[in-house]
């Protein structure tokens, strides 16, 4: 086990660790699987659209923007004659209504965030679209308490160690908190600093991809962000 007391900068995921993401991707996959079920399985239309994904990241990124323009280009390549403007529009429109979903912040965020401030630097290290991360933070108020937020392309070893090196700070100074395991505590720990692990009831298929089991022993694991305030020295 780490030893938290040389910490003194403490990352947080965003989605799925500060506030509900998951959630409302999934439910705008569904609905617009539903919009295609006449068409094909709404499974199989599931797997197209994951398949499309996966295909884009290296040009999109992450993201509501880049998940919308995968689910019209989907859409497009069924290929079928009742693949029409209408259907399109509606797509796109499950794609705006995501970026539009209000922020549901996990309990007790805030009250955390005023604790940890005073003694460490607080940031923000996520993937997805800045706009919208930025955005989001704006409209829960807590973009006040992060020294800043990192937008990262990937969330690999070597963007962690980028992140280091530009935080100037030793590996065993930083602790991340998420509730990936192959984005926010393997590749953490990997690089010999810290992390908490906060498991959420849904997972991204991309984020249980290649998840390898993991010495339990590196890192911490808490039920729910309240219990990181048992465990960070205060
Ligand atoms: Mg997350």
């Amino acid at each position: 086990m780490g030893d938290l007391s040389l910490i003194k900068c403490i990352a947080f995921d965003a989605d799925d660790t500060l506030w509900v993401n998951e959630t409302y991707f999934l439910e705008t996959e569904q609905a617009y699987c539903e919009l295609f079920k006449d068409i094909i399985p709404e499974k199989e239309m599931s797997e197209k659209l994951f398949a499309t994904e996966m295909r884009n990241l290296s040009i999109y990124g992450f993201g509501v923007k880049s998940f919308t323009l995968s689910m019209i280009e989907t859409a497009l390549n069924l290929n079928h004659p009742s693949v029409t403007k209408e259907r399109i529009s509606k797509a796109l429109k499950l794609g705006q209504d995501l970026l539009k979903q209000p922020v549901e912040v996990f309990p007790e965020v805030n009250q955390i965030l005023v604790q940890l401030k005073n003694k460490y630097r607080l940031i923000v290290a996520t993937k997805g679209d800045l706009h919208h991360q930025e955005r989001k933070l704006k409209d829960t108020g807590m973009e006040a308490f992060f020294h800043h937020i990192e937008i990262m392309s990937d969330k690999k070893e070597k963007n962690y160690l980028n992140l280091l090196n530009h935080l100037d700070i030793k590996p065993q100074q930083f602790l991340m908190i998420g509730n990936s395991l192959k984005s926010d505590i393997e590749p953490v720990i990997n690089i010999g600093a810290q992390a908490i692990h906060i498991p959420f009831h849904h997972t991204w298929e991309f984020e249980k991809a290649s998840q390898q089991p993991l010495n339990q022993k590196n890192y911490f694991q808490v039920e729910k962000i309240t219990d990181i305030m048992t465990i960070i020295p205060i």
